[in-house]
């Protein structure tokens, strides 16, 4: 039967799973035994390291190296190149933001291929919750791109959920998901049931990770280094990355030690920094302040208190820092236990589980092994937990108001329980209206706006015209449906009186199939390592 994987394509790093012949799930390590692989890519002419070794290239060709991908995702290759902030060599260039990041799912499948010594033919790959639209067709074109199977484009927090509460299924738990990675930040409130799980209420800062803690510590040594030899080290690219790695480090021994001590090189002179665990969380204070308030908007979102809350489950390598921790304690009032699973490795284990779920739910259970049906199928033959994701944005439309002003319709409110279909009627404006336009927009509130003028575009996903029968009255009814799909894709149906019928094709992401198929040759061509 056809063998399928979890995938957690992290900004910083990333994680791949299986459930084993036991029924249960695993990381599965990458060549160089690794559980977790940084997902940073290295062009080096036909061939492309992905990993350690590209990573510890950075220092000596930083111009050859690719990283933090996932930030771009769903944008196209022009874009991306114009908000890229970092030196890129040519080679680099022909790729865009999909392809990268298909690099690292080829690295991630081929290395476990080689483990399991088994072809990979499914996957089911993780997304920060807030992402939008273009930005998970972009992940789903990612993997097909990688020759997967994409079965599902998951949230993570549903993931981490899945991968705790698989075990605790039965008793009503409210779960609060806190994932600080090393790029993104995102809060999740999940509800685990007698046989679901679902997302309760989520909000993200998708600019806000581990590397903004470095960012402050190597300003802050590179300050020191500065006012010792008067010249700033961050201006060469060498010893910018150079002193980012030691500080990744230190930053790393501060979460085990109360203090540490980095050096910055550049130009033949030295700084030695002393830094204590006090001094670092002084120095990232507002940071945390940030995660803080985060944590207490999702918890209102969900109409909850912290007295509401079961269990708060902790994501993402930064949760390793102590502040983080604390700060959790002292607002939660909750203990806030080392979880027996890893923080880095928990999405990647629920993507696993719901691959092996979803195959089930496709009719793949008399194939599977005898421990993994008694792990996941309950006594109806049915999969023992279902899992129910919201809509992470409100859906909507562009209407004219009685007073002729574009406000938005919202067809399907946040945190609706996906899959689902919503249809709403509307009248025509104008008598012997020729057509209507229909535009579709994410991530807008209903009426907005309400005496401003806004850009619609930017939260546009695609729009439809209609065309109308001549002579039609003003207030002829038009009905509209929205169908969201469980990968949160969506299908926009427009019905005039005569029963004719638009729909919307939304080009979601950046790559039509054509290109799809381009890319997939493309990077045949490569030799991924
Ligand atoms: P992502 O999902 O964004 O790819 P991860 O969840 O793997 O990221 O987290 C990576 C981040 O966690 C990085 O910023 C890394 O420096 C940080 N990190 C990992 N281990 C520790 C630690 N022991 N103490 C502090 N930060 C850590
Ligand atoms: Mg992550």
């Amino acid at each position: 039967m056809s063998k399928v994987v979890g995938i957690d394509l992290g900004t910083t790093f990333s994680a791949i799973a299986h459930v084993n012949e036991h029924g249960k799930s695993e990381i599965i390590p990458n060549a160089e035994s690794e559980r977790i692989t940084p997902s940073v890519i290295l062009f080096d002419e036909d061939l492309v390291v992905v990993g350690e070794t590209a990573k510890e290239n950075a220092i000596a060709e930083p111009e050859l190296i690719v990283e933090f991908v996932k930030r771009e995702m769903g944008k196209s290759k022009a874009e991306y190149f114009r908000s890229f902030d970092g030196p890129v060599g040519a080679l680099c260039k022909e790729y865009g933001p999909a392809e990268l990041s298909a690099l690292i799912l080829k690295k991630l499948t081929q290395d476990a291929e080689g483990y399991l010594g088994e072809k990979i033919t499914d996957a089911v790959i993780t997304v920060p919750a807030y992402f939008h639209d273009a930005e998970r067709e972009a992940t789903r074109n990612a993997g097909i791109i990688a020759g997967l199977n994409v079965l599902q484009v998951l949230n993570e927090p549903t993931a981490a959920a899945l991968a705790y509460g698989i075990d605790q299924l039965g008793s009503d738990q409210n779960v609060f998901v806190f994932d600080l990675g090393g790029g993104t930040f995102d809060v999740t409130v999940m509800k685990v049931s007698e046989s679901a799980i679902q997302m309760i209420a989520t909000n993200g800062d998708h600019r806000l990770g581990g590397k903004d803690w470095d960012d402050k510590i190597i300003r802050y040594v590179a300050d020191l280094f500065q006012v010792e030899h008067g010249e700033d080290p961050l201006r060469d690219l060498r010893a910018y990355q150079d002193l980012q790695n030691r500080v990744v480090d230190a930053k790393k021994a501060l979460s085990r030690r109360p203090k540490t001590s980095i050096v910055c090189q550049y130009d033949g002179k030295s700084t030695r920094v002393d830094l204590t665990r006090e001094k670092f969380e002084e120095l990232t204070a507002d940071l945390l302040e940030k995660c803080r308030s985060l944590c207490e908007v999702v918890l209102a979102e969900a109409k909850m208190t912290w007295n509401h809350i079961n269990t708060v489950l902790l994501v993402g390598g930064s949760t390793r820092m102590p502040m983080v921790r604390e700060m959790l304690a002292e607002i939660s009032g909750k203990e806030i236990n080392p979880m027996e699973v890893n923080p880095d490795e928990v999405v990647a284990l629920g993507a696993a589980i719901q691959g092996t779920l979803r195959q089930i739910s496709e009719g793949a259970a008399a194939e599977l092994p005898d421990a993994v049906v008694d792990r996941f199928i309950g006594a109806d033959g049915e999969a023992k937990v279902t899992v129910t994701d919201g809509a992470t944005h409100n859906l909507g439309l562009v209407i004219l108001n009685a007073q002729r002003e574009h406000i938005i319709h919202v067809m399907i409110p946040k945190m609706t329980a996906v899959p689902c279909e919503k249809t709403n009627r509307f009248g025509t404006v104008d008598e012997n209206q020729p057509s209507v336009l229909i535009e579709v927009v994410q991530g807008l509130e209903h009426n907005y706006p309400k005496d401003e003028v806004i850009e619609f575009d930017q939260y546009k996903l695609g729009e439809c015209v209609l065309g109308l029968p001549p002579g039609l009255p003003k207030g002829s009814p038009l009905h509209v449906t929205y169908k969201y799909n469980l990968d949160q894709t969506l299908e926009v149906t427009a019905r005039g009186p005569d029963d004719r019928i638009a729909e919307v094709t939304i080009k979601r992401g950046t790559l039509d199939a054509e290109a799809v198929a381009q890319a997939v040759k493309n990077l045949q061509t490569l030799e991924v390592e």
